[in-house]
């Protein structure tokens, strides 16, 4: 369920007709069919690429074919290209005379899922992941229509040089499902091995109708992954009184850590605390010595992440002190993903193209995503950014599952399946007229 402002098409006609009033010195029309031209030129090579991406999913830090592959594209375009940033990031910079840098972010990673889609070129790709076991690889995010929409854009902004100048920055970010690929690039001397950017753009597919998706300020979640160990004394299970019980101890946590949400955070404000492993080993007939729980936080302002992150290490103590506990709980957090938060600016500068260019189609979102992004780091590194969704669902299948009373899978589900050639035509068009309007010469 999304909710978002409903746009009438007399404010659509409006944002048409004022067009040059909202200070677009380019020719709006003129450019989205100029994209859509060569988009639609490009079908065919485009959905090639996509499926060979697709057949070929990468885990974060191993997405090497992946890379290699891009770049390859993105020389034959006339880019520079440097293979390596991040580990396994790329960076292809095509110089168009004097004007503003524009960096375009695409995501190249995969996810460890084995693909149930029953596509012709479904993945059959094994990788060892980050904690060591062997799993199927799917692209389960659809970072590959990301891929195929980033070449697509290349090719329309070379063919239409002269309607801006400057100096695009196409990048092809690693490991964005929680490896920290952003931040890995950025380490790596993104912003000072290559020019700075000015401006900076991404997408993702959404599981949404067609059309384009933005919201305002801040468009995700944060995510802390948190671990605490509580201990306890091993005892048998026909005598708990010679223990003390860590199950107990992580049990009463994982309940009592709720009322942090029900109770600590303003009730109208978005947080997530999630506890999805208890593991104390595997008897049954005992007490262990120590119980490991492992959740996750999300949040939509700073202020909330931290009072969830504070309440959690104080109910994990309150409830080793209430067992009498041998030893306080060890907490380990580790910090992920922090919010998006979408340039003002730039939203408005560029949402106003994609309404004259959409119209109705183009959807202003009310509430931020609850899933979290590392294209977050981009802003947090402070180049202004935007990131926007394109709705990759058909029409025809929401339909159809709508009147089965079937629930259509989502991103991560080993069905998931996005409209690749919606994705790519109309991703390749709404980026190339999002970098154009910041770049343009006439
Ligand atoms: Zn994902
Ligand atoms: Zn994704």
């Amino acid at each position: 369920m999304i909710r978002k402002k409903p746009l009438t098409l007399f404010f659509a006609t409006l944002a048409a007709g004022l067009a040059p009033c909202l200070g677009f010195a380019f020719d709006v029309a003129a450019t989205r069919a100029a994209a859509e031209a060569q988009a639609n030129k490009d079908a065919s090579q485009l959905f090639a690429l996509y499926k060979d991406l697709h057949e070929h999913p990468e885990l974060g830090y191993q997405e090497k074919r992946t890379a290699a592959l891009l770049a390859k594209e993105m020389r034959a375009l006339g880019f520079t290209v440097t293979e390596g940033v991040g580990k396994t990031g790329i960076v292809a910079l095509y110089k168009n005379g004097a004007g503003p840098v524009v960096l375009v972010r695409t995501d190249i990673d995969a996810l460890p899922i084995q693909e149930e889609t029953g596509l012709p070129y479904a993945s059959h790709v094994k990788q060892i992941t980050r904690t060591g076991r062997e799993s199927f690889v799917f692209h389960g995010c659809g970072h590959d229509t990301h891929m195929a929409t980033w070449v697509g854009t290349a090719r329309a902004l070379l063919a239409m040089k002269d309607r801006w100048h400057g100096t695009l920055m196409f990048i092809g970010q690693p490991a964005e499902e929680g490896g920290n690929g952003a931040k890995a690039m950025i380490d790596d001397g993104l912003f000072t091995r290559f020019p700075r950017p000015d401006f900076a753009f991404g997408l993702h597919n959404s599981a949404d109708p067609p059309g384009v998706y933005y919201k305002p300020g801040v468009a995700s979640s944060s995510v802390d992954d948190f671990q605490i160990v509580f201990h306890g004394r091993s005892s048998h299970g026909s005598r708990p009184n010679m223990g003390i019980d860590p199950v107990l101890m992580a049990a009463r946590f994982a309940v009592d850590v709720q009322a942090v949400i029900s109770r600590e955070k303003d009730p109208a404000a978005f947080g997530v605390i999630a506890v999805g492993s208890i593991d104390s080993g595997p008897l049954g007939n005992g007490t262990p010595d120590k119980a490991t729980v492992r959740g996750a936080t999300r949040a939509q302002d700073t202020e909330v992440r931290e009072k969830l992150l504070a309440g959690i290490q104080r109910t994990a103590k309150a409830e080793a002190d209430m067992a009498g506990a041998p030893a306080p709980p060890d907490f380990d957090l580790r910090r992920g993903y922090t919010m998006i938060v979408n340039d003002a600016a730039l939203t408005e500068r560029t949402a106003a193209v994609f309404r004259t260019a959409f119209g109705a189609d183009t959807h202003e979102l009310l509430v931020p995503e609850t899933g979290s992004e590392d294209f977050s780091e981009y802003g947090v590194a402070g180049v202004p950014s935007f990131y926007f969704r394109i709705g990759a669902y058909d029409p025809q299948r929401v339909a159809e599952a709508k009147q089965k009373g079937e629930v259509l899978p989502v991103h991560h589900s080993s069905k998931y399946l996005p409209a690749a050639q919606e994705v790519i035509r109309t991703g390749t068009q709404a980026m190339t007229l999002a970098v154009v309007n910041v770049m343009q010469t006439k």
